[in-house]
């Protein structure tokens, strides 16, 4: 999964870091992350302050081992040699570059709140970095905190057989059950409804298998396994999927990568170990 970088180690608890020559830096633009791709090695490449300069405001966001990553808060020229490349242009990219994906989308997952949260909720003025813990301070007293949404992914069995689903947009391969939790339910009943809605399918003996942060979409994923209870005739929810069906432990297509928890469930079942 995209976030087994062993024995690399994302280091996130917050410090007031300023950056130094070794930094690398994260710079987003529409959504979009400012690198230099070399497709044929799988690799991408952080800019430096060799490439951006050192005068720009930036915020501390996490280390990979010693390596430390900033974010940008301001745009900057386009230094040679670099270009900004979407999270799914990475993933396609497929680069095997040891954290540095990882890197991407936990960055990604850090801009899209600091960049949505420039003005406070409660008052309006302009927010300010809290120098003491990763949250945004405003001068009413409100605070605001990093958000993540809680979500499952679900694979559910049925004898040899696994639900699985794909989407009518997006991401064009095989993949789980899938949703967020929804204010007031565990996540067991998450795993309950989501089947419920986008299969029509009750479910029983739910089991935790493991989770998975998916900055991409502000989530963290929880996987679980569970079994179809009683009638296991497909009712597909149209508005959200183009596809649910049983399908064969050996006929299970996995997705290009391996990054996603979705991608490890399927394996772990056509293999037999779940
Ligand atoms: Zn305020």
């Amino acid at each position: 999964m995209i976030q087994d970088i062993a024995p690399k180690q994302l280091i996130n608890h917050f410090e007031n870091y300023s950056p130094d020559e070794n930094s690398l830096f994260c710079v987003f633009s529409d959504k979009k992350l400012l690198l230099k791709c070399d497709p044929e090695k799988e690799e991408i490449i952080y800019p430096s302050q060799k490439e951006i300069g050192n005068n720009h405001k930036c915020i501390y966001l996490f280390s990979i081992d010693d390596q430390k990553y900033f974010l940008v808060d301001e745009d900057i020229p386009l230094p040679e040699g670099f270009s900004y490349y979407s999270m799914m242009e990475l993933r396609k990219m497929n680069p095997h570059s040891n954290g540095n994906i990882y890197a991407a989308y936990t960055a990604y997952h850090l801009w899209h709140w600091y960049s949505t949260n420039r003005y406070c909720g409660v008052c309006g003025k302009e927010t300010y970095y809290d120098t003491k813990e990763r949250a945004l301070k405003c001068s009413c007293g409100n605070t605001i905190y990093p958000r993540i949404n809680p979500a499952v992914i679900v694979g559910v069995k049925n004898g040899n057989k696994l639900l699985l689903t794909k989407y009518n947009r997006g991401f064009g391969f095989y993949a789980l059950i899938a949703g967020f939790t929804e204010i007031g339910e565990t996540m067991e009943e998450t795993v309950k409804r989501e089947v419920k809605e986008e299969a029509g399918i009750n479910v029983k003996n739910i089991t935790y298998y493991k989770s998975q942060p998916w900055g991409i979409a502000q989530d963290i994923l929880m996987g679980f396994y569970c079994e179809v209870d009683g009638d296991d005739t497909i009712t597909v929810d149209h508005s959200e999927l183009k596809i649910a069906e049983w399908v064969e432990r050996e006929n299970i297509t996995l997705q290009p990568s391996d990054y996603s928890l979705t991608n490890e469930m399927m394996k772990m079942f056509k293999e037999g170990k779940e």
